[in-house]
């Protein structure tokens, strides 16, 4: 399915729905790779035509998916690779899938192009409200520029702690498109 631009994006709020943790494959660097493989053991990745990547467990979901209630969270939070922190946005320097104006986003007089994998069930449909243009769209951006490691209007709300979900691995589809 084509990414459509951000303008089209009222807001995004992650509903925890797993989705994008069972249907994508991550593609990861080669530090995430190694940070991974050392911390939870090589079944944890696998690496397949060259492309470095997390390992699925035997229902073809993500290792780190975690099921919480009717809810899915991520077992790694705030260390998941960077392809799932900015998973369902893509944010390239030139119009790579087309509708350069309506993609076209000014960040600190920068000019990038920001589209949306329309697949993400967290994704409302209209006008882009000034809290997704201002508050959630650039710490997207952020992230996918190496500017911020941390999430806070960019992830899923909820609190993993209070809900004493069993986080088995915390030191850390294909989702970059
Ligand atoms: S990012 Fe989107 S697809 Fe993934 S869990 Fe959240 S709502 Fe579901
Ligand atoms: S690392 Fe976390 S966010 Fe990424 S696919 Fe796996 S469970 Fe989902």
């Amino acid at each position: 399915m084509k990414p459509v631009s951000w303008r089209h994006i009222q807001s995004w709020s992650c509903i925890e729905c797993g989705m994008c943790c069972k249907d994508y494959k991550v593609v990861l660097s080669v530090d995430e790779y190694v940070n991974i493989v050392k911390t939870y053991g090589f079944e944890a990745g696998y690496s397949q035509r060259n492309r470095l990547q997390i390992a699925k467990k035997g229902d073809d979901t993500c290792y780190f998916l975690t099921p919480l209630g009717s809810s899915c969270v991520c077992g790694l939070q705030y260390k998941k690779p960077k392809a799932c922190k900015i998973w369902p946005f893509k944010v390239v320097a030139t119009p790579k899938y087309g509708m350069a104006e309506q993609a076209l986003y000014r960040y600190k007089n920068k000019d990038l192009y920001v589209y949306v994998d329309m697949a993400c069930s967290g994704l409302t449909f209209g006008t882009p409200t000034d809290d997704f243009k201002y508050r959630i769209l650039p710490e997207f951006i952020e992230v996918a520029a190496d500017l911020r490691d941390t999430q806070v209007h960019s992830t899923s709300k909820i609190n993993v702690n209070s809900r004493r979900v069993d986080v088995k691995k915390v030191d850390f589809k294909d989702k970059t498109g």
